[in-house]
């Protein structure tokens, strides 16, 4: 096997592009070869794998993904981080294709060829959420990505894995949880970036499982928007708005006097499954 290419430090990289962090794109940048190593192992043996990497900056992870053997797509939305990622698209010649654009904006089946891939991402957090909600959101299950690997504020990593009756169990949970594994894989801490945000990291690790029978996602999502929306009301308060939804409570036995946070993601599936 042939050796990765020696690349300049990131932070000879960030000095010669003028790459200073930007606040407005939510740069916090990892600088660490090790740790960017480590996350790259998070989903496993990437060699030959095709993966979406969002907000490659100036391609700290995406230098661990392509010593990974990796197969990398990356979407970045700032024009000044081109010339580095270009630079390493040289380094490892056949194995790295930039997009520039809003991740928000781009379909990522059709960027990725309409063939499987995995996804690993370091992003702001209102981005990242807002992904998150999207990738989770889709009827066709299993999803055209095979895992997420993704950097969250700590808090919000907490939210997605939580376990049902705890405060953090929300919104998050159940669309990760109800036809996916997920697991909190790493936590990061704050003063592994430049700048140090202000907040702690973690890093949560999906792979899509079973998906139950007659249930379609965006029902599970209105339900879950509307429980959660009202989280400190009683079920037959909070889902007052969604048509024969206390009706389906009843039915299914479920005391509709209980708050949102106290159901299982299986009473969510139940009730979805209800709605038709
Ligand atoms: N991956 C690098 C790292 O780990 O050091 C940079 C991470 S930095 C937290 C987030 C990156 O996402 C920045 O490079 C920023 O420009 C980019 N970004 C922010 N919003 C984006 C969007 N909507 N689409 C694509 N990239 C975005």
């Amino acid at each position: 096997m042939s050796l990765p290419p020696q690349l300049p430090p990131l932070r000879e990289i960030i000095a010669a592009h003028g790459l200073s962090a930007s606040k407005a794109l939510g740069q916090n940048f990892l600088f660490d070869e090790h740790l960017l190593d480590r996350i790259a192992r998070i989903p496993g043996d990437l060699a030959g794998t095709k993966v979406l990497e969002i907000g490659p900056g100036p391609g700290g992870l995406t230098r661990a993904l392509l010593r990974a053997g990796a197969q990398v797509t990356a979407i970045e939305m700032d024009r000044r981080c081109l010339p580095a990622l270009a630079d390493l698209a040289e380094a490892f010649p056949g194995q790295l294709r930039v997009l520039e654009g809003d991740a928000l904006k781009i379909d990522h089946g059709e960027a990725m060829g309409g063939e499987p891939f995995a996804v690993v991402a370091n992003l702001p957090y209102n981005v990242g959420t807002a992904l998150f909600v999207r990738w989770l959101s889709g009827e066709q299950w299993p999803p055209q990505w095979t895992s997420l690997t993704l950097m969250f504020q700590q808090e919000v990593a907490q939210r997605i894995v939580a376990a049902p009756g705890s405060s953090a169990f929300g919104r998050l949970a159940v669309l990760a949880q109800w036809r996916s594994q997920a697991r909190l894989a790493m936590k990061v801490h704050r003063s592994a970036f430049t700048p140090p945000p202000k907040v702690m990291s973690a890093i949560v690790h999906l792979t899509p499982a079973a998906a139950p029978e007659g249930v379609r996602a965006a029902r599970l999502s209105q339900l879950t928007e509307a429980a959660f929306g009202q989280r400190r009301k009683m079920l037959r308060q909070s889902l007052k708005g969604v048509a024969g939804a206390v009706e389906a409570l009843e039915a299914l036995g479920i005391d509709t006097a209980r708050r949102a946070e106290t159901l299982e993601v299986a009473d969510f599936v139940a009730l979805a499954r209800a709605l038709g």
